[in-house]
């Protein structure tokens, strides 16, 4: 095993001021923060927004009708939730999806590439009730796609929901106790519990660079990747020059295809990602067979007890003092960043393209990327990266990109800039009790309790929204709320309550909670720009996640499910 060089500490803060240096830099390219990109995508820019895989959505009358428990997209936090909620015998449930099926994000996602790097056999959700073992460690789109749709089928999903149909208003209708939905395809529907099941990161953004319709191409986003320009295999761009703008996560995915099929691709980087190994393999067909019934819950129980750790693991802990423990937590950080550039060196071949390749900035100030294609691709003669070392491409004329006053002349334009996050309402204008919309509730700073239930609106849940953990494996959370969203209307029918509101008490508890576990060091305003710290804006210290450990989440959604008339306000026909 080769020695591990000691670093001094002199080294460690020169690499840190190096961090500092590359975010200033960029902080000071965009002090519009969050406001740099636009996901209103109408009028010119209605091109990067439309559904590729169902151009004409199906004529259907409007509907005029209620239903018990209505979802707002039908991802997996509604598909998730729906099983549960079958399993405790609910039978009136429908999905509301702007996509032409279920799957959210596997169901717009469909670019070349397309792969999740969770680990699939906790990635995916309820293996144990599916009875399915993914084909491999780590699974592609179209098979998560596929378990999407079987889960719909499974739990017949499919009756009651209606797709390319996108809910505009949800409005409390204190004289039913109801709630009112309008749809952009004039339905009226009634619903007595509403689940906010929209994403995270649904809706495609685009920076605001001039020209950016401009283009006189085709151009599309990568979660409305434009089969029809590229041909299914991308043969049809082998006589094309292709440019790419962003490379993040989805990028890190698509450009190895692209460089593969493309005549020239020009990647128009600003920031690097972080691009690790990627360690995968087909299932055994021997250890999937030995799999007991309940393996995949069994597998979450033993990751959680891990988390933990035992009392040893505790009493090190707390016999280190809290600033040694950031200094070594920073310290193994630098070290595996290097890492990661001596990675690079050892692959990409032209030190200038190496160089630029490197991330400086701390693991996890952005989402990491794990990807054995991408680096290889930059060996490529037909592959170009334009390195804009932090500005960004600024501007797009009808030939192409712009960056230093050189326009790059390309056929296609693709877009990997992301998408707006996780935001409650996003399409929807939401109105609680006494009028109140949400956004103006939030207006003076985001109250939740658990991040699920805000008082004034009754009978209403959100899912996948901030004031919840955040963990890697999302499916983890949105289960967890999933569980107990179930929990508490299973609760509330047998009780023949109408209505559950949480109360004042309960939601500042939970401010509070998340206020007290946030920001126990400066990480978010060291990082550089990026959507995990809003660009890096100042925030709020309510308005983000709960960085209480995602185990401490798991307790007190479990408590608050268990002492629910502590918590809620109750109000049905026996106790009006
Ligand atoms: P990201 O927000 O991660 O990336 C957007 C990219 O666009 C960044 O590289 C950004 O640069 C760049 N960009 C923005 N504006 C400009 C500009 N003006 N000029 C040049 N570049 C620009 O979006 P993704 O779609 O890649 O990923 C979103 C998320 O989806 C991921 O973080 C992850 O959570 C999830 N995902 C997960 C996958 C997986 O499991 N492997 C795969 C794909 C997505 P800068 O960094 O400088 O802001």
């Amino acid at each position: 095993m080769a020695h591990k060089r000691r670093r001094s500490a002199e080294e460690y803060e020169r690499i840190k001021e190096r961090f500092a240096r590359e975010r200033d830099l960029r902080l000071g390219y965009r002090p519009d923060g969050t406001a740099q990109f636009t996901s209103e995508l109408t009028g010119a820019l209605a091109r990067y927004a439309q559904d590729p895989h169902a151009r004409t959505p199906e004529p259907r009358a409007p509907l005029d009708d209620s239903v018990e428990c209505l979802f707002i997209g039908g991802g997996f936090s509604a598909l998730l939730t729906s099983a549960r909620l079958r399993e405790r015998g609910i039978e009136s449930i429908r999905i509301v999806e702007r996509g032409a099926d279920v799957g959210g994000t596997w169901y717009w996602n469909r670019y070349p590439g397309v792969a999740c790097d969770v680990v699939s056999y906790d990635y995916l959700p309820l293996l144990d009730e599916m009875g399915y073992v993914p084909k491999d460690h780590y699974a592609k789109g179209p098979e998560i796609y596929e378990h999407c749709r079987n889960i719909a089928k499974r739990y017949e999903l499919y009756e009651l929901a209606v797709f390319d149909t996108t809910v505009t208003s949800t409005v409390w209708d204190a004289a039913d106790r109801m709630w009112h939905l309008e749809t952009d395809r004039g339905d009226h529907m009634r619903a007595r519990f509403v689940v906010c099941a929209n994403g995270t990161l649904s809706k495609p953004k685009l920076p605001k660079i001039p020209g950016l319709d401009s283009f006189a191409g085709p151009s599309f986003h990568t979660s409305r990747w434009d089969y029809e320009t590229t041909g299914e295999d991308l043969s049809k761009l082998s006589d094309e020059i292709v440019g790419i703008i962003g490379t993040g996560a989805s990028a890190v995915q698509a450009i190895p295809k692209l460089g593969a099929a493309a005549r020239e691709l020009y990647v128009f980087q600003r920031t690097p990602s972080m691009v690790d190994v990627k360690n995968d393999w087909p299932t055994d067909p021997d250890w999937a067979a030995k799999l007991e019934p309940g393996w995949q819950a069994a597998r979450r129980r033993r990751a959680l007890e891990q988390e933990a750790g035992g009392p040893e693991a505790a009493g090190r802990r707390a016999a280190v003092s809290p600033e040694e423990k950031i200094r070594r937590q920073e310290q193994a950080n630098i070290e595996y960043v290097m890492r990661i550039h001596q990675h690079i060196d050892d692959i990409v071949e032209d030190p200038e393209t190496a160089e630029a390749l490197k991330p400086w900035y701390m693991f996890m100030c952005k989402r990491p990327c794990f990807d054995n294609a991408y680096l290889p691709t930059y060996n490529r003669k037909n592959v170009h990266l334009v390195d804009t070392r932090g500005l960004g491409i600024t501007e797009i004329r009808p030939e192409g990109p712009v960056f230093e006053g050189r326009t790059y002349p390309i056929d296609v334009l693709i877009m990997a800039t992301g998408f707006e996050v996780q935001k409650t309402g996003i399409y929807n204008r939401i109105v609680g009790e006494d009028g109140l919309d949400l956004d103006d509730k939030y207006a003076s700073g985001i109250r939740t309790t658990l991040g699920i239930h805000t008082h004034g609106f009754p009978n209403l849940f959100i899912m996948g929204g901030y004031q919840a953990s955040f963990k890697f494996n999302l499916t983890d959370v949105l289960q967890t709320q999933g569980d107990h969203i179930a929990r508490c209307i299973d609760h509330a029918r047998r009780h023949r309550h109408q209505t559950m509101d949480t109360t004042p008490e309960a939601e500042e508890w939970w401010v509070q909670e998340v206020i007290e576990n946030r920001g126990k060091t400066s990480r978010a305003a060291d990082c550089t720009p990026g959507y995990y710290n809003f660009e890096g804006a100042s925030q709020r210290r309510q308005d983000g996640n709960y960085n209480g450990s995602y185990r401490q989440y798991i307790e007190h959604v479990r408590s608050v499910g268990d002492r629910m008339d502590e918590y809620f306000l109750f109000r049905g026909p026996s106790d009006d």
